[in-house]
């Protein structure tokens, strides 16, 4: 079998077997899989015949019309003969060989070899999946095992800090507690990884109040953040429903993951935490949250990575800043899980904006439109700590002649730091822009938080774009 005339055939190292032939039925050429099967030599091209290798599949007519015969694309099952006479059965099709008018190419695949490869694959599967589910019930049975000793260390410190005066020996003691609570955390997501790697991870669905849930989150980290020194700011849309029926200590892991985070990665600057109603279907919303800090930030080469398992930017951030690198991986599953998505923008030395949405069921008590005082004192809150001067009633009012006239204003003037290259001066009517807006449709809270990250990232273009959005969507009449 030869390759008269044929140049190099992209078929050479496919895994089945390729040959090419004439009209009257002559073998140009046969890729290495077909001599090897076939028992030929490369060099044997004198005798080789379509007839000969594959009886009853091709009519030698000179003009190669039992070729055409063939239905197109069809695989019929035929038998194929070796050199030295022997036989095994093939899958095989004939097609008009592209570029080589008069020529056609046989394409065959030893059923048994097939066979007996998707057996072995099937085999190595189930040996995989056996090895991973010994593996995480290894890491499940491990992980609860040490979870008791533990308890048991922790337990005991508390009794003891109750007793004991000694300020050293309180120091010590309250060490042992933090560290146990470290070790606490790092084994319930070991835990929570495994059973979401082993898909044994089950949602509890219950009632709960919403803004209760993110005032249990707010003082975890409250004292850590006052001693850092750093700005907090917490906002809901009054859209929020009161009550929503979900998975609460899901959500709570979330958000004291990005959080937590967003602390560990934050000297000075400041930490803000919204969440909007982004869309909603029957009685079931779509809650967006967005976790932002003024921290190191991450390059976008190390991005992609983030939510894989156990990654972190690189070695020298675990030294420094310690962790396991899986908080992001099982949030993104978590997120998953709860029909959502988990998406960061960020810049390295300028911060970091994590956002996740998830499904939850309305349960009614929505917190009063525009005028919840909730709401509205969490923005003034933030306002006031912006060095805003007072609104009035009015211009808080979404749509109203005096919030459209704000809003213009600091669009404009936003736009006109970005123009001057300000960026931290935009980044402060982006603050009020965004308050402003607090009120509105969720098109326009979109616009307005997708304005906020261009800025955030500092490009120009996009800014212009999301710009040109808002302004539209927002100062539209009516
Ligand atoms: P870890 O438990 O190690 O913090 P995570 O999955 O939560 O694991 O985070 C993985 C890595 O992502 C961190 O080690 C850090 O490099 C980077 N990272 C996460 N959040 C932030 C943030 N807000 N700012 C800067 N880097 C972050």
């Amino acid at each position: 079998m030869g390759e008269e005339g044929i140049g190099i055939f992209p078929a050479e190292d496919a895994l089945e077997m390729v040959l090419m032939f004439d009209g009257t039925g002559r073998i140009l050429y046969a890729n290495a899989a077909a001599c090897d099967k076939l028992g030929y030599v490369r060099e044997e091209s004198a005798g080789a015949r379509m007839e000969d290798v594959l009886p009853g599949a091709f009519q030698p007519s000179g003009s190669g019309a039992g070729a055409e015969s063939w239905p197109n694309g069809g695989t019929r099952h035929l038998v194929m003969y070796r050199k030295n006479l022997t036989c095994f059965p093939v899958e095989a099709k004939i097609v008009p060989s592209p570029g080589n008018p008069g020529c056609y190419l046989c394409l065959a695949d030893d059923v048994l070899e097939k066979e007996h490869l998707a057996r072995e694959i099937g085999q190595v599967r189930e040996e995989a999946r056996q090895a991973a589910k010994v593996k995480s019930e290894f890491v499940a049975n491990v992980t609860h095992e040490l979870r008791t000793p533990v308890n048991g260390i922790l337990g005991n410190v508390r009794e003891l800090l109750g007793q004991v005066e000694d300020e050293r020996t309180v120091q010590a003691l309250q060490l042992i507690e933090r560290c146990c609570g470290d070790m606490n955390k790092i084994i319930n997501n070991i835990l929570d990884f495994s059973k979401l790697e082993a898909g044994k991870f089950v949602l509890e669905s219950r009632r709960f109040h919403f803004r209760n849930m993110l005032d249990y989150v707010k003082a975890q980290h409250i004292s850590k953040i006052t001693e850092k020194g750093l700005d907090f700011f917490m906002t809901v849309s009054p859209q929020v429903p009161e009550y929503v029926v979900g998975d609460e200590l899901r959500v709570v892991q979330v958000l004291n993951n990005l959080l937590s985070n967003a602390l560990k990665f934050t000297a000075v600057g400041r930490i803000d935490v919204q969440v909007l109603l982004t869309a909603r279907v029957e009685d079931k919303v779509e809650l967006f949250f967005i976790v932002s800090d003024t921290g190191i930030g991450i390059g976008e080469e190390d991005r992609d990575k983030l939510f894989q398992s156990f990654s972190q930017v690189d070695a020298s951030i675990s030294r420094k800043y310690g962790g396991t690198g899986l908080g992001l991986n099982i949030c993104k599953q978590l997120v998953e899980l709860m029909g959502g998505d988990i998406e960061v923008e960020s810049k390295k030395g300028r911060g970091s904006n994590f956002s996740f949405s998830i499904w939850v069921e309305d349960d009614g008590g929505e917190a009063g439109g525009r005028k919840s005082p909730d709401d509205i004192a969490a923005v003034f809150k933030g306002m006031a700590h912006a060095g805003e001067r007072e609104e009035t009633e009015t211009v808080r009012i979404y749509g109203s002649p005096e919030n459209r006239e704000a809003l213009k204003r600091n669009l404009s003037k936003l736009i006109l730091c970005v123009e001057m290259g300000n960026w931290e001066k935009a980044e402060m009517f982006m603050e009020t822009v965004r308050q402003l807006t607090e009120g509105a449709p969720s098109d326009v809270k979109r616009a307005a938080l997708k304005l906020k990250m261009a800025i955030q990232k500092g490009d120009y273009e996009k800014v212009s774009a999301e710009y040109e959005r808002l302004n539209q969507c927002s100062l539209a009449p009516g």
